[in-house]
């Protein structure tokens, strides 16, 4: 082999296991993960008392509640009280996080538990946003009051997966979403925007490349011969199967070309089928502004636009090689997967009022908001709509058409899915459908619960009047 050849080979597998190693720091792409993380013993002393304040103010928040109904005995529920642990428990990670890697850091609610942001690092406002998921609860996307869109927040998924063992839990910062990064990006979003009260994983880039805490890599020369990026690229054909798994060879010869964007849209021209060479601007254009990292926010919303337009698109040349520009992490994954699947249902899609009217017939509709929904409407009654996507409003589980029942009501297109009460006086299956369905919605299962629990109070009042039966 040319010596030349031998050097620039070697050079790009150094530079690839460079990479490989600044991806997986932490065992999970770009993000930071804490496992089985003990209440108790992990938060600092000063995060414990804040949530003992907090668990106190709460406490008489109920006193209050009570004394004003005059009934009952006050105590704090089992959901607030996660929801206090959570929200303290992230705060500490991200100050933890923040220490780790040598930035400076002010806790703002030491002096003011309702401060608007809740600490500084490196001069940056953050306000620390946790998703509260307890055993089947997801609980994503991240909610905020209109007040809020414009603010710098750091996301965490918060999880517990046995509640009866509430002080082992596990945390994982998503990243952070600073609006100000988008500011001279010259594409706009047209669904996911910028300022939105619902944001998804895929708003959060890396904390870690926001602070500019990665080491840096050097090895950024250009020239190779095109043999070498050639025969570089085929080390590791495509895989046809497990097409998710991370192409190092790929992503350090993107990486190569970032900063070269003609060299990069003849690279993306020749590997992205044409269906997809309207993405390629963006690539271009998020490269150009040093933001290549809010790529997976682009391309969610890319997704969305050609589900809207009924478009085509070719997952497995999006994943390789867009994956391979910036790779989105795993909650980010989780987004995007779900929209292609949502790609894959569509054409089988048909009113469900009248099955002969199929994708070709019906408007799409997209409703942001709390609970992002896809629905169709069926073109003779605008008022029937058929829901193909949405979450649970109970658990935060994405719902299918074809994948999850359609609701028995004839007044309503949601979709459904069982969800198990364990309480002591129900223990059964319950349906659960869009909050708003007269059947199986919000209002409804509320009224459900509330018979039964009277039902069982009954019962209850019953048996200890047998028990008094003098024999
Ligand atoms: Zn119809
Ligand atoms: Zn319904």
């Amino acid at each position: 082999m040319d010596i030349e050849v031998k050097n620039q080979r070697d050079n790009l597998i150094g530079l690839s296991l460079q990479i490989k190693k600044y991806m997986w720091s932490k065992g999970v792409p770009y993000s930071t993960l804490y496992q089985n993380l003990y209440f108790k013993s992990s938060v600092s002393l000063s995060k414990k008392k804040q949530y003992s304040e907090a668990m106190k103010r709460a406490l008489l928040e109920e006193v209050r509640k009570k004394t004003e109904q005059n009934k009952g005995v006050a105590e704090v529920s089992f959901f607030e009280e996660f929801k206090i642990r959570f929200y303290i428990i992230s705060e500490w990670i991200l100050e933890d996080w923040a220490l780790r890697h040598n930035l400076e850091y002010l806790d703002y609610n030491i002096n003011d538990p309702f401060s608007a942001e809740d600490c500084k690092i490196n001069g940056v406002d953050i306000d620390v946003k946790t998703t509260i998921g307890l055993q089947r609860l997801k609980a994503i996307p991240f909610h905020s009051r209109t007040k809020d869109e414009k603010e710098i927040q750091v996301a965490v998924k918060s999880e517990c997966f046995n509640t009866r063992n509430p002080h082992l839990t596990q945390h994982n910062i998503l990243g952070i979403f600073d609006p100000s990064k988008y500011r001279d990006i010259n594409i706009p979003l047209q669904y996911l925007q910028v300022f939105s009260r619902v944001k998804n994983a895929c708003y959060f880039q890396p904390l870690e490349e926001y602070f500019d805490v990665l080491p840096d890599i050097n090895d950024k020369i250009i020239n190779y011969n095109q043999d070498v990026v050639d025969s570089w690229i085929k080390i590791d054909v495509l895989p046809t199967q497990r097409i998710h798994e991370v192409n190092y060879n790929l992503i350090t010869i993107i990486f190569l070309m970032l900063d070269y964007p003609k060299k990069l849209t003849i690279f993306l021209k020749t590997h992205l089928p044409k269906i997809h060479h309207d993405f390629i601007p963006i690539v271009i254009e998020l490269a150009a502004k040093k933001s290549i990292q809010l790529l997976p926010h682009y391309l969610a919303d890319y997704l969305i636009k050609k589900i809207y337009n009924k478009e085509e698109i070719d997952q497995k040349s999006l994943v390789h090689i867009i994956y391979s520009v910036c790779f989105p992490n795993t909650s980010q994954r989780l987004y995007i997967e779900n929209l292609f699947k949502l790609l894959e249902i569509i054409p089988e899609v048909c009113c469900k009022w009248h099955p002969e009217e199929n994708i070709k017939d019906m408007e799409l509709r997209y409703i942001e908001g709390d609970i992002p929904t896809f629905q169709v409407q069926c073109p003779q009654d605008p008022s029937k709509r058929t829901t193909i996507y949405t979450y649970s409003w109970k658990t935060y589980d994405v719902l299918f058409y074809k994948k999850n029942s359609q609701c028995k009501d004839d007044n309503c297109g949601g979709l459904t899915h069982e969800w198990f009460d364990y309480a002591e006086e129900s223990k059964k299956y319950k349906t659960i459908c869009k909050s708003t369905c007269n059947l199986s919605g919000r209002e409804a299962f509320n009224k459900i619960q509330e018979e039964e629990i009277k039902e069982y109070q009954n019962k209850q009042k019953f048996q200890s009047l047998d028990d008094d039966v003098p024999f």
